[in-house]
């Protein structure tokens, strides 16, 4: 049987209980938001305050988000007062306006230089988006902006934050495709940010759950202590006794990871938490906070490359679930996946209570039916179930990925502050074209980074090939734990839509997302850790869930530039260690090899 691990209980109870304890999870503290084009009408160059044009609706939304308790802020760039077509008294006049029509806003960020300047807080630059989030006493993570073109949500992503786009006849198709998040207009906007922070907010929960409806959860609004073991956090379900909760989440690391943060919010009420997961997510598994007990099955309805489904093999998984002894099960899933199968297989060994995100519908196999629109975070699917079930994360975990510490980087890979670039994925869409690869690391490396190359057991060949003599191949014996101390080292990490991803994401370490555009990257992408996304969202892969690319010469990603890749790292303030290489002294380290 598997081994408990109390430390990693342990882990996140502390965690759990450090800092403030008042209040509801919240995922946004702020909405920051553009100007021109999103609040107002776009007047090139408006230095005249009766020219000010509310965009439709905005007042009411801005209301909204004021009556929730969030803190707003406009981010703009006026490059009209570098060029001299408007004064700073008349842009002051013009806000004045603003907030005389569209009420009052916390803070202002303005660029107020010209594209010429070169400066660093020019969007799509971060430095405004981490300025105003300072200046709302919150972090980047907890911000979300409102923006009409592709370098608002550039610089919302590059600071960490998560980013909404609002286009208009003015935005190019392509900044639509590639944003994470796309709404008709600010109204539906702000609804769906209400909605999202909602979710994971018992207290104010929606749940459209059929079977059965989630506890009533009022006690968490009130000012009692809400780490509560057994009691107001749980009000309803203490009777039918929850002591071991049995949470699923199968299928590959990179799943088990953005399951984590649901994970977490079970584990802070729960007595005991068991995590089923498949043979792939097992060592993603040990490596969750929370988790008490990891149970292993390779469930053949949901695993990509299923064995045959068998009597015997059903037999011997319903003897390990009947072996848990769960009071409750929470199944986690991503959209496509059922809970279903595995539902019946619980009811048959009697657990009491069952819990899943379902479309399809479930008759009596499920106690709690919850539904989530298409689109939300991975993360967020899991923590809005999580909350509907009765486990809100309490409010002082932040909402962020988070993986148990790791030791220090590999001697083999250099002190801290190298690039990983990891080229492959099991996936082979959303792995990078090994060209790319092989141009990305001659190109970091003669700028003066330090890269080390990353990749699977069954990737040698690949990261052998890419790191040529320039990078370090940490190919073939990264085992995922020394993977994740690898990339919890990185100064960044550059890498596809696959689990090292989420591994960064998990640590804080920014990252250069080559995202092939088969899945949506507002569900797949890095959750709430700064990163720029490359790579056409338009290819002819888009939302195929192609497992191999289904276009010659996979075009998402092979038109990639280096120079995107360097812009993108200078975005995420990452910066080369080292003085650039002449190109002598790139010479002798290939003649050295
Ligand atoms: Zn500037």
């Amino acid at each position: 049987m598997p081994q408990v691990e109390p430390d990693q209980r342990r882990s996140a109870r502390v965690v759990a209980r450090s800092g403030r304890v008042a209040g509801i999870p919240r995922l946004f503290d702020a909405v920051l938001l553009d100007r021109d084009g999103t609040l107002i009408e776009d007047v090139p160059y408006n230095g005249d305050p009766d020219r000010v044009r509310p965009m439709p609706g905005a007042r009411v939304a801005l209301d909204a988000l004021r009556a929730a308790g969030l803190r707003l802020a406009v981010v703009t760039n006026q490059s009209g007062l570098a060029k001299g077509l408007f004064t700073t008294a008349q842009l002051r006049a013009v806000h004045a306006r603003v907030e005389q029509l569209l009420g009052p806003f916390d803070a202002w960020l303005v660029c107020p230089h010209d594209e010429v300047d070169r400066c660093d807080c020019r969007k799509p630059a971060p430095k405004l988006i981490h300025a105003a989030a300072r200046r709302l006493g919150t972090t980047p993570q907890r911000c979300v902006l409102i923006g009409d073109i592709g370098r608002d949500v550039t610089a919302a992503l590059a600071a960490g934050a998560q980013a909404v786009l609002v286009p208009t006849p003015l935005t190019r198709p392509a900044e639509t495709s590639a944003a994470p998040w796309v709404a008709a207009d600010l109204s539906t906007a702000v609804a769906e940010i209400l909605r999202r922070q909602t979710a994971i907010a018992p207290a104010s929960h929606r749940s459209t759950a059929e079977s059965a409806a989630p506890p009533p959860l009022t006690a968490v609004e009130s000012a009692a202590p809400p780490l509560v073991k057994a009691g107001p956090a749980r009000p309803s379900r203490s009777s039918a006794g929850t002591g071991t909760v049995l949470v699923v989440r199968s299928d590959s690391a990179g799943d088990v990871v953005v399951t984590g943060p649901g994970i977490r919010a079970v584990a802070a009420h729960a007595r005991r938490v068991v995590l089923l997961c498949g043979p792939r997510g097992r060592a993603a598994a040990d490596l969750l906070p929370g988790v008490d007990t990891v149970v292993v099955h390779q469930l053949p309805w949901i695993d990509p490359a299923p064995a045959p489904t068998t009597a015997p093999d059903i037999a011997a998984l319903t003897a390990t679930l009947a072996a848990v002894n769960a009071d409750e099960a929470i199944i986690f899933t991503s959209y496509h996946q059922s809970p279903l199968p595995l539902a019946l297989l619980l009811r048959t060994v009697g657990v009491g209570r069952i819990s899943a995100i379902s479309d399809d519908y479930p008759g009596s196999l499920l106690d709690l039916r919850h539904r989530v629109p298409v689109g939300v975070p991975e993360p967020e699917r899991a923590l809005s179930l999580a909350a509907a079930a009765g486990y809100p994360l309490p409010p002082d975990d932040e909402p962020t990925l988070r993986l148990r510490p790791v030791p220090p980087p590999p001697g083999r890979a250099g002190a801290p502050g190298y690039v990983v670039l990891h080229p492959g994925s099991a996936a082979q869409s959303r792995g990078l074209p090994p060209d790319l690869a092989v141009e990305l690391v001659r190109t970091l490396v003669h700028v003066g980074h330090r890269v080390v190359v990353t990749g699977g057991p069954d990737e040698v060949a690949l990261t052998a090939h890419v790191a040529g003599g320039d990078a370090v191949d940490l190919g073939g014996g990264t085992e995922l734990a020394e993977l994740a101390a690898t990339v919890a080292g990185a100064a960044a990490v550059i890498v596809g839509n696959t689990g090292p991803a989420h591994l960064a994401a998990a640590y804080g370490i920014p990252v250069v997302s080559l995202f092939a555009p088969t899945v949506p990257f507002g569900q797949w992408g890095p959750w709430r850790v700064p990163t720029v996304r490359l790579g056409d969202p338009d290819a002819p892969c888009r939302g195929t869930r192609a497992a191999t690319c289904p276009v010659p010469g996979h075009p998402c990603l092979s038109r990639i530039r280096p120079e995107e890749v360097l812009t993108a790292l200078t975005l995420l303030g990452v910066a080369p260690s080292r003085p650039p290489r002449s190109a002598g002294a790139t010479a002798l380290a290939r003649s050295g090899r």
